[in-house]
């Protein structure tokens, strides 16, 4: 959003934002806020105990304080911002990754609904100025009828790039042209989506490629994209011009509102604690690295290894002789949590290697020191990474990671693949990082990244698609 320029417009509108539970869902929601809040709409931001409480442990910051309070934009003040902490309804320390089913369940049957209803309710009775929307996570299967229910009019919050948006909302074309969910599935590619030439089915999100797609994963997200299709806005964190045919053909269909890339990273250093995990401060150790020389590694917040991936990264990644900074976040390894890196792995690296539990990504790819990013191609990711001109090496595991490598590699050309299909091993991994570190074929991926890269800094300026479709969305609101 162009914040620099004090473009705070006095508005009526409150907005309760409600976002989803995991990382790559707590950052835009935020920064979302914040970028809403100055243009003068109010705010309600709920967060869920147990997000809060893990954000609290990993910054050490109060529990409870309103986070927002402690943001300003130099001369530009930040706007009404109130923060409500939320029960989603289980235990604060009920393991919601590890018992991912029961959670589903939990969220499917309508208890985590009664939880919001209730502290939703609360809030558009005693606010003033009085609540008229709420921007809810398009994961959210009953979203629609939440807003509903209090006459509040109901906007979409979609994290993930259009493509992604596009592909699960025509479902039931893949049903019906047999790429998806029969048994004798075809192959060859899909053609027929509209506004997407050709998509090759491999390239499909994981979701829509399983074998079964009756778990209760699929009948979340399918609930998820029938509920979306009464909602009065979707708000996508994408930028009109970077998936013009796409965004464009899903306007005809839906109020579909491009308003990225919504990151947090921007104009002011200060920012709002949303870490799941304590970061490890990396930048003493980028300090003496020389420019472009370090590969950034990170699978993102929710991404499971087995141990023998997580050996031939490690493998791949002492072999190529590369200097590098591995995220490897707890329990990246669900089922053999213990010693999964190769026995003196550390002492082999020592010096052009670091491995961290997480860290502030903006940070370390923001550093002149880095050169390159091994990514699992997570939407905030590649945003992130297409900002501070990154290129970056592919290697998806699951979701939209697959459909986003699509983009990056072969619509794009910002980045490359780490291997052709999933199997990884250390020979391959190990050349392929030498390859993409070495001068060269980073110097034609630049060329390309600083092109989409100016193209999303267009869509923020005052002029810009981005920055025209959010006053679009807020006057809508005061009508
Ligand atoms: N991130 C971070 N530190 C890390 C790894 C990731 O701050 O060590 C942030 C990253 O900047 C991004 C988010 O976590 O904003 C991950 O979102 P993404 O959509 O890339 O992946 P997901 O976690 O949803 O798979």
């Amino acid at each position: 959003m162009n914040m620099e320029a004090n473009s705070t417009q006095n508005t009526n509108n409150h907005a309760i934002v409600c976002p989803f539970h995991r990382q790559g869902h707590i950052n835009p929601s935020t920064k979302l806020s914040l970028n809403l809040a100055l243009k003068g709409v109010t705010i309600t931001f709920l967060n869920f105990e147990h997000v809060q409480q893990e954000i609290t442990k990993a910054s050490g910051c109060q529990s409870n304080n309103n986070p927002f309070k402690a943001v300003n934009f130099g001369q530009t003040p930040v706007g009404d911002i109130r923060y409500q902490v939320v029960s989603d309804g289980l235990p604060v320390d009920f393991d919601r990754t590890g018992r991912l089913m029961e959670y589903l369940d939990w969220y499917m049957s309508g208890g985590m609904y009664d939880q919001l209803e209730k502290a939703i309710g609360k809030i558009v009775l005693e606010s003033t100025p009085k609540v008229n929307v709420l921007i809810i996570d398009t994961f959210y299967p009953w979203a629609s009828k939440l807003a509903r229910k209090f006459g509040l009019r109901c906007a979409s919050f979609w994290t993930q790039p259009a493509i992604v948006f596009n592909l699960y909302y025509h479902v039931h074309l893949l049903r019906h042209y047999r790429h998806f969910d029969c048994l004798d599935k075809r192959i060859d590619p899909i053609d027929y989506i509209p506004g997407l030439k050709s998509i090759d089915p491999k390239d499909l999100m994981s979701f829509l490629q399983d074998k079964d797609p009756s778990t209760k994963m699929h009948k979340h997200i399918f609930h998820a994209f029938h509920d979306v299709r009464s909602v009065d806005y979707v708000l996508c964190n994408s930028v009109q011009e970077l998936e013009h045919d796409t965004i464009s053909t899903l306007q005809t269909l839906i109020p579909f509102y491009p308003i990225g890339p919504i990151l947090l990273s921007g104009p002011t250093k200060t920012r709002v604690p949303t870490s799941l995990w304590a970061e490890s401060n990396c930048s003493e150790w980028l300090k003496p690295k020389s420019h472009g020389s370090v590969l950034y590694v990170s699978f993102g917040s929710l991404a499971n290894f087995s141990k023998n991936d997580v050996m031939e990264i490690a493998y791949g990644l002492m072999d190529s002789h590369v200097d590098f900074i591995w995220v490897l976040r707890p329990r990246t390894v669900l089922d053999e949590p213990n010693d999964i890196l190769p026995i003196g792995f550390e002492d082999e690296v020592r010096g052009r290697g670091i491995i961290v539990p997480w860290t502030d990504q903006v940070t370390v790819l923001s550093h002149q020191a880095t050169g390159g990013f091994l990514t699992h191609c997570g939407w905030n990711s590649v945003l992130e990474s297409i900002w501070h001109e990154v290129s970056m090496l592919c290697f998806p595991v699951f979701a939209d990671q697959i459909t986003n490598r699509k983009l990056v590699v072969d619509d794009w050309k910002i980045g490359v693949n780490l291997c052709e299909g999933r199997t990884i091993q250390r020979a391959e991994i190990s050349a392929k990082i030498k390859y993409f570190m070495s001068q060269k074929p980073r110097e034609v991926l630049k060329e390309n990244i600083r092109e989409t890269r100016n193209l999303l800094q267009s869509a923020l300026k005052a002029d810009g698609s981005s920055e025209k479709y959010v006053n679009k969305f807020i006057e809508e609101l005061a009508k």
